[in-house]
C-alpha cells in the first residue's frame, strides 16, 4: 500500500493483486504496465516479474495496519476481476474492505460482467456497504457503455464511472444508479487528444443528474501545463461518504486474526 496517491480522485492505494493483461483500447497506454516493466527482472523488487499477474497475499491486511482513515483505490496496479484471480481470492479481498470499514474503497474495473456476476451472488452483501464503491472504466461508447450498464445492473451502494482516458464522444451517459463521474483525458507520451466538448457533455449530463462530478485533468503528454480547469475552475466533487474511526489497534489485530 501507499498511504499517498499522486491520482487526484484517491488518497492511497492498495495492491493485493499486481498485473494485468489488455483488453481494450483505453489500456493502450496502460501507466500500470509502464511502471511495472521498468523493474522486470530486478530481484526482489515488488515488480521483478513486470506486469504478469500475480497475487499478493501478504498485502491482503494491509489496511488494517492503517489508522487513519483514507479514501483507497484497490488495485490501482491491477484488475481485481481480472479472469486469472480466483473468487475466492476476490472475496478475501472483499472481507478486508467490509471488516477495515473506516476507510473508503474505490473499485476500479474493466472486466464489468464479473463484477456484475460477483456482486450479485457471494458479494451480495456488498449492497449495504456505503465505503466500498464500485466503478468501471468507460472511455468511449462501444466499449465503455456496457460497462455501465453491467454497473447499473449490480447491487450496489455506490457506483462510479471512471470516463478516463476519454478517447471518443460518448454521446449520452446512462446516470440512472450513478454516484459519481470521475472525466480526465490520457496523458504522457503519444496521449490521444481529448475534446472539450466531450468534457462539457458529460458534466453537463452529471449537473443535469445531479451527479457529483470530478474533473482530474486534461491530459496531454505534458499533463502539469494543461492543468484540469474547466471552464476557469476545478471539479471536485465526491459521493457522501460517512467519516469512521479506526478501532484501537489490539481489536484491528484480532479483526485481522480472523479473516
Ligand atoms: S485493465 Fe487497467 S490495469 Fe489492466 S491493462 Fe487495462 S488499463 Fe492496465
Amino acid at each position: 500500500m501507499s498511504d499517498h496517491s499522486k491520482i487526484e480522485w484517491t488518497g492511497a492505494t492498495w495492491n493485493p493483486v499486481r498485473g494485468c493483461t489488455k483488453i481494450s483500447p483505453g489500456c493502450a497506454h496502460c501507466y500500470a504496465e509502464t511502471f511495472a516493466e521498468r523493474f522486470r527482472g530486478v530481484p526482489g523488487h515488488p515488480y521483478e516479474q513486470g506486469f504478469d499477474l500475480r497475487l499478493v497475499p501478504e498485502k491482503l491486511t494491509e489496511p488494517f495496519r492503517w489508522a487513519t482513515p483514507r479514501r483507497i483505490f484497490v488495485n490501482s496496479m491491477s484488475d481485481l476481476f481480472h479472469e486469472g484471480v480466483p473468487d475466492d481470492y476476490i472475496e478475501s479481498v472483499a472481507r478486508v474492505m467490509r471488516t477495515a470499514n473506516w476507510h473508503t474503497y474505490q473499485v476500479l474495473t474493466k472486466r464489468s460482467e464479473r463484477m456484475l456476476d460477483l456482486l450479485s451472488t457471494r458479494l451480495n452483501w456488498a449492497r449495504n456497504q456505503r465505503h466500498i464503491w464500485w466503478g468501471v472504466s468507460v472511455e468511449n461508447r462501444d466499449h465503455g457503455l456496457p460497462r455501465v450498464r453491467h454497473l447499473q445492473a449490480a447491487p450496489a451502494a455506490v457506483r462510479f464511472l471512471s470516463v478516463e482516458p476519454l478517447i471518443d464522444d460518448v454521446g449520452r451517459l446512462p446516470l440512472r444508479g450513478i454516484h459519481w463521474v470521475i472525466v480526465g483525458g490520457e496523458s504522457g507520451p503519444g496521449a490521444r487528444p481529448m475534446r472539450q466538448s466531450w468534457v462539457r457533455n458529460i458534466q453537463r449530463q452529471c449537473r443535469r443528474a445531479n451527479v457529483p462530478f470530478f474533473f482530474k485533468q486534461w491530459g496531454g503528454v505534458h499533463k502539469g501545463k494543461a492543468g484540469r480547469e474547466l471552464d476557469g475552475r476545478t471539479y471536485d466533487a465526491y459521493p457522501e461518504s460517512e467519516q469512521r474511526v479506526a478501532p484501537p489497534l489490539e481489536q484491528r489485530r484480532r479483526a485481522m486474526a480472523v479473516l
